[in-house]
């Protein structure tokens, strides 16, 4: 990720949610750009800051988010400016987890991993909710129909209109998450 934002700016972090497989990489990026805001919803932002939460704390190694003050909270429907040209449509999606936002940005959108084409969204880890990943994908399925999906892992697809990162210049953007 660092290699990818050389001699870029970064307008904003949209964290798709805040498990410990799309946040490793947020310390290493705010202290690049020390200015960057990372835009979450209030249990996105409970789960930066403790390991238990974002379950770094049975894998690799724990996580904790050490800037605090970087973080905007933000909720369904909520616009972000990340530059003149640029903004992004909050979507609350929970139901994979309670932190789960997807984004709206011109004819993208940035599902995390409420939804993955091709795989059934994971409800069986804590808080997640099999009811409410239903009726986020309902909701992401609609918003998708004219739109270029972005998920949150990268999944082989014969359908071109579900890559991760169609062109570079998409990429210049903004970020849906924080995988390194
Ligand atoms: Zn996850």
């Amino acid at each position: 990720m660092l290699t990818l934002l050389k001699h870029k700016k970064l307008n904003g972090i949209l964290l798709s949610h805040a498990h410990f497989d799309h946040i490793y990489g947020l310390n290493e990026l705010i202290k690049r750009f020390p200015d960057t805001l990372v835009y979450t919803n209030e249990s996105g932002k409970d789960a930066l800051l403790d390991a238990r939460k974002n379950m770094s704390l049975y894998h690799e190694k724990p996580f904790v988010f050490e800037f605090p003050n970087c973080i905007r909270i933000v909720k369904d429907n909520d616009e972000i400016r990340l530059s003149d040209k640029l903004k992004a449509k909050v979507v609350a999606t929970p139901g994979h987890h309670p932190s789960c936002l997807t984004y709206l940005m011109g004819d993208a959108i940035f599902t995390g991993d409420s939804y993955i084409p091709g795989t059934k969204v994971v409800t069986n880890l804590p808080k997640g909710n099999k009811k409410h990943a239903q009726e986020s994908l309902n909701k992401i399925l609609l918003l998708a129909k004219e739109r270029t999906v972005y998920p949150g892992h990268y999944i082989e697809d014969n359908n071109k209109k579900t890559l991760f990162g169609r062109n570079n210049e998409e990429q210049d953007l903004a970020l849906s998450c924080s995988h390194e």
